[in-house]
């Protein structure tokens, strides 16, 4: 497989509080990590940046070739509760960054085999030969209200609450991500993206761009999209795709 991203502040906002990560390991594995921070001025950036890269340090040190699926959810796991102390702590330090947190969706993805952990709203889709996939669940107050009946996933993209998160990186003592491990099947694309590209996209768009033939620019064009259609938002995605070798 191989992955390509890309960040952009949006039309509106005047910073951008998203981080990615990517890169390839040593067995050909990918990894993909998308943060979208929150919190202040400086604290939204600062805390995105700092899970990001503690996932990607953890990823990169401890992850061995052909690793068990059980082994990298631990991994997961571990980077995201040491993720959530040291953001917690940094706040601690300083006033300005009081409050500060982040999104976290990451996915390592060896042979076909994706492990997947998020916790928040940024989200990983899956394009199927059925069309998009949410492989994620927000945990997000408009998720929840999409569970009692009140609202359609298409109100949600444009409802007031739409940016309330009910979990994330740093706000507590303890953090709860969930979890996943899926079989990808032949040609199928991974989208990693924060609410900033999910909120402002129809999934027959979203579906739509992704399946497009330019996979290294297929982020960039993602985001190009987003802005058109408003850009209120900082917009990040990252794509895994199955690796086509011009010859
Ligand atoms: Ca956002």
């Amino acid at each position: 497989m191989e992955c390509f991203g890309a960040t952009d502040t949006g039309r509106v906002r005047s910073s951008n509080q998203d981080t990615f990560r990517l890169g390839e390991l040593s067995d050909g594995a990918v990894y993909a990590i998308v943060c979208d921070g929150m919190g202040g001025p400086n604290g939204g950036a600062i805390a995105s940046a700092l899970t990001a890269d503690l996932l990607e340090n953890r990823i990169v040190t401890q992850y061995r070739d052909d690793m068990p699926i059980a082994s990298v959810l631990n991994l997961f796991e571990s980077a995201i509760l040491a993720a959530n102390i040291e953001v917690l702590d940094t706040a601690g330090t300083n006033i300005d960054l009081l409050g500060m947190g982040t999104t976290v969706a990451v996915v390592l993805v060896q042979g076909r085999e994706a492990v997947i952990a998020h916790v928040g709203d940024s989200r990983v889709y899956r394009l199927t030969k059925d069309g998009l996939r949410q492989e994620t669940t927000d945990h997000s107050v408009v998720q929840e209200m999409i569970e009692k009946g009140q609202l359609t996933s298409a109100q949600a993209k444009v409802h007031p609450k739409k940016h309330f998160i009910t979990r994330a990186i740093g706000v507590a003592n303890d953090v709860r991500a969930d979890f996943a491990s899926i079989t990808l099947e032949e040609g199928e694309r991974l989208l990693l993206c924060s609410d900033g590209l999910s909120n402002m996209l129809s999934d027959t768009v979203l579906a739509e761009k992704l399946s497009g033939d330019n996979v290294p620019m297929l982020a960039q064009t993602l985001i190009q999209t987003a802005n058109l259609a408003g850009g209120e938002d900082n917009i990040t995605a990252v794509v895994i795709a199955e690796r086509c070798d011009l010859t």
